[in-house]
C-alpha cells in the first residue's frame, strides 16, 4: 500500500511475538477471549465517556454497544469487531507495538522458563496471542478524534499503518481481522467459536453476536413432475376419490400455484451470551462453577485452579452497593514489587451497571490489593468525573464494609479448612467436601501471608482481626503453622505473655541460648523469621489482653522465681565489677537473670531498642 508507514516493534514486544508465533502450545483457543476482553474494555471506555457526553456514541448502528464475530471461510478470515472507543493512529502505534508494558518482559522471562501461555492476559499483552492462530493480522480502527486507520503485521518484527481508504467505514470502534494459518482452520467453524464464547466469555457485559448461518425452509414454486409425484405418494385412498374429477384439480392448480419446501442457508446475527450481570443475581442461585468462571474472566486468570474463596453480598443502608470479592489461588507476579509506589487495587468499580474504573485506590487498602472483584454502587453519582468520584464521601463507607467482608472471607478459608480446626466445628462447610478445603489456609498463607502482616502494620482499626489470621511456626508447632488462638489455648497457667523470638531461620533460632530456659520450663515460643516480622512486632503489642515479649529482650518474666532475689544479692559484687569493665555506649547494664539454663551469659537488647535481628535487617538495607 502506497500510503503505509512502517514501524518496528519494540524489542521486547518483538521477542514476545517470536515466542508466540513459534509456540508449540496446544491451547490456541485463548486468543479469542483476549480479543473479546479487549473489545469489552473498549466498550466500557466509550460508555463511560457517554455518561458526561451522549454525543460520543454517535447515531444508528454506531451507537450500539456490541461485539460482532464474522467468518469468511473462503478467504480464511476471522474478524472480531466492536463499537468501542477505537484507536487513533497514535494509539495504534503505541498500544500495538512500540510501548512495552511492565508485563512484557516479565512474561517473556516467564515463558522462557516454564510459563503458561494461558496467563498472557494477566501480563497485559493478550493482544499478541492472535499470532497463535494467524500469520497476518489487520486492525482497522476508528476513534472519534481521528480518521480510520489500518494497522497490519505479519509478526516479522515490523508493522505498518495506513489511512484506511478502502474498507467500509466503521463509524466507531475496532475490527480485528485474523488471516488464519492453515492449521487453524477450526476457527472458521461456527460451532467452535460459539463453544469458545460460552466457555470463556460468558460474563462479558456486552452482547456478543456471531454472523451465523441458518438453514431455513423456504417455499419455492414446485415444478410439475415433482408435484404430481408428491400427490401420488401422499394422498390417501379417500382423497383419491375426491380427486376423481380431473377438472376440479386443474381449477385448484390454477388458483394456487404448487410450491415446495427447500432448505436454504441464510445469515443472521445470533446472540451468544446472557448479559445479565452475575453480581445482580441472587447469590443462592449462582453456582460454584459460575463463580469460578466469573473469577477467571474478571481476573484474566485462566489457570487450572479455582479461587480460594469468594464473597458475594449486597450492602444496604446509606450507601447501597453490591460486590463480589475473590481470593485468587496465586499471588500475581508483581504483588510486592512496587508495593509502596503503586496503589492499584484490583477491584472494578461500577456505578449502576456502568463500568467506571479499575484503578480506584480508594476502594481497598493497599494490603488487600491481592483481592480481585467488583463493586457496583447505586449510591454514587453517575455523571461526574473520576476525580470527583474519588472524593465522594460514600467511598469511605464502601471501603470500610469491603474490608470487613474481605477479612471475613479470608477467615472463612481457615474456618472451613479441616487442617486448621482442631477445636472448631466445621459447620460452615457448604457445597464442597471437607477434603477440598483441606490445606487451603496454608496455601493462602504461603501466597498472601505477607499482605496480612502488612495489614497489621498499616491498619490499626482491623489489627486484631488481622492478627487472628496470622500464622507462624513455634517451638511447639511441630513444623506446621499455628495461630495466636492456638498458642493461647496451649499457654501454661500463670503465663501472662506471648513469647516470640526473631531471626533468619527456624534452624538458627532453635539453637538460640535465649530458648534454653523457656524450653526447659515448657513455654512455647513463636519463631518469626521473615524480615517484615520485625516491623510487624513493633505494631502488634498485644493480642487478647496478652502482651508480646521478645525473649531476646530485657524484661522477660517467667513467673515467680524466689531464687533470683537471693542470687542477685550474692552476685552483687560480681555484677558491679563486670559492669565497671563493660560499661560503654554499647552496654547498658549487667544483670542476674533466670532466662538461661546451660549458657552462662547472653547479650540481650533493651526493651525499647532494636533486636539484634532488626539491627541485621537495617544494616542489610543500608548496604
Ligand atoms: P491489555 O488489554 O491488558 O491492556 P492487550 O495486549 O490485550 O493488553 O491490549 C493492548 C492495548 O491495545 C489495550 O490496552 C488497548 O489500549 C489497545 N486495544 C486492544 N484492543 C483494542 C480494541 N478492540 N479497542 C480499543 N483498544 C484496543
Ligand atoms: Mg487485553
Amino acid at each position: 500500500r502506497n500510503n503505509a508507514e512502517k514501524f518496528e516493534f519494540q524489542a521486547e514486544v518483538s521477542r514476545l511475538m517470536d515466542i508466540i508465533i513459534n509456540s508449540l502450545y496446544s491451547n490456541k483457543d485463548i486468543f479469542l477471549r483476549e480479543l473479546i476482553s479487549n473489545a469489552s474494555d473498549a466498550l466500557d471506555k466509550i460508555r463511560f465517556l457517554a455518561l458526561t457526553d451522549k454525543e460520543v456514541l454517535g447515531e444508528g448502528d454506531t451507537a450500539k454497544l456490541e461485539i460482532q464475530i464474522k467468518l469468511d471461510k473462503e478467504k480464511k478470515i476471522l474478524s472480531i469487531r466492536d463499537r468501542g472507543i477505537g484507536m487513533t493512529k497514535e494509539d495504534l502505534i503505541k498500544n500495538l507495538g512500540t510501548i512495552a508494558k511492565s508485563g512484557t518482559s516479565a512474561f517473556v522471562e516467564k515463558m522462557q522458563t516454564s510459563g503458561d501461555l494461558n496467563l498472557i492476559g494477566q501480563f497485559g499483552v493478550g493482544f499478541y496471542s492472535v499470532y497463535l492462530v494467524a500469520d497476518y493480522v489487520e486492525v482497522i480502527s476508528k476513534h472519534n478524534d481521528d480518521k480510520q486507520y489500518v494497522w497490519e503485521s505479519k509478526a516479522d518484527g515490523a508493522f505498518a499503518i495506513s489511512e484506511d481508504t478502502w474498507n467500509e467505514p466503521l463509524g466507531r470502534g475496532t475490527e480485528i481481522r485474523l488471516h488464519l494459518r492453515d492449521e487453524a482452520g477450526e476457527y472458521l467453524e461456527e460451532y467452535k467459536l460459539k463453544e469458545l464464547v460460552k466457555k470463556y466469555s460468558e460474563f462479558i457485559n456486552f452482547p456478543i453476536n456471531i454472523w451465523a448461518s441458518k438453514e431455513v425452509d423456504v417455499e419455492v414454486p414446485a415444478d410439475e413432475d415433482e408435484s404430481t409425484d408428491d400427490e401420488t405418494t401422499e394422498s390417501s385412498e379417500e382423497e383419491k376419490e375426491d380427486e376423481d374429477t380431473e377438472k376440479d384439480e386443474d381449477e385448484e392448480a390454477e388458483k394456487k400455484p404448487k410450491t415446495k419446501k427447500v432448505k436454504e442457508t441464510t445469515y443472521e446475527w445470533e446472540l451468544l451470551n446472557d448479559v445479565k450481570a452475575i453480581w445482580l443475581r441472587n447469590p443462592k442461585e449462582v453456582t460454584e462453577e459460575e463463580y469460578t468462571k466469573f473469577y477467571k474472566s474478571l481476573a484474566k486468570d485462566f489457570g487450572d485452579e479455582k479461587p480460594l474463596s469468594w464473597s458475594h453480598f449486597t450492602a444496604e443502608g446509606d450507601v447501597e452497593f453490591k460486590a463480589v470479592l475473590f481470593v485468587p489461588p496465586k499471588a500475581p507476579h508483581d504483588l510486592y514489587e512496587s508495593y509502596y509506589n503503586s496503589n492499584k487495587s484490583n477491584l472494578k468499580l461500577y456505578v449502576r451497571r456502568v463500568f467506571i474504573s479499575d484503578e480506584f485506590d480508594e476502594l481497598l487498602p493497599k494490603y488487600l490489593n491481592f483481592l480481585k472483584g467488583l463493586v457496583d454502587s447505586d449510591t454514587l453519582p453517575l455523571n461526574v468525573s473520576r476525580e470527583m468520584l474519588q472524593q465522594h464521601s460514600s467511598l469511605k463507607t464502601i471501603k470500610k464494609k469491603l474490608i470487613r467482608k474481605a477479612l471475613d472471607m479470608i477467615r472463612k478459608i481457615a474456618d472451613e479448612d479441616p487442617d486448621e480446626s482442631n477445636d472448631k466445628d466445621k459447620k460452615d462447610v457448604e457445597n464442597s467436601s471437607d477434603d477440598e478445603k483441606r490445606g487451603q489456609y496454608t496455601k493462602f498463607w504461603n501466597e498472601f501471608g505477607k499482605s496480612i502482616k502488612l495489614g497489621i502494620i498499616e491498619d490499626a482499626t482491623n489489627r486484631n482481626r488481622l492478627a487472628k489470621l496470622l500464622r507462624f511456626e513455634s517451638t511447639k508447632s511441630d513444623g506446621k503453622l499455628t495461630s495466636l488462638d492456638q498458642y493461647i489455648s496451649r499457654m501454661k497457667s500463670g503465663q501472662k505473655d506471648i513469647f516470640y523470638i526473631t531471626g533468619t531461620s527456624k534452624e538458627q533460632l532453635e539453637k538460640s541460648p535465649f530458648l534454653e530456659r523457656l524450653k526447659k520450663k515448657n513455654f512455647e515460643v513463636i519463631f518469626f523469621t521473615d524480615p517484615v516480622d520485625e516491623y510487624l512486632m513493633q505494631y502488634l503489642m498485644d493480642y487478647e489482653d496478652k502482651k508480646f515479649q521478645n525473649v531476646s529482650k530485657e524484661g522477660l518474666k517467667l513467673g515467680k522465681d524466689s531464687k533470683v532475689k537471693e542470687l542477685k544479692e550474692s552476685f552483687k559484687e560480681l555484677t558491679k565489677w563486670w559492669k565497671g569493665i563493660l560499661a560503654s555506649d554499647n552496654v547498658d547494664d549487667v544483670k542476674i537473670s533466670n532466662r538461661l539454663d546451660n549458657t552462662p551469659c547472653v547479650v540481650v537488647t533493651s526493651k525499647y531498642g532494636w533486636s539484634a535481628n532488626m539491627e541485621r535487617i537495617m544494616q542489610s538495607q543500608t548496604l
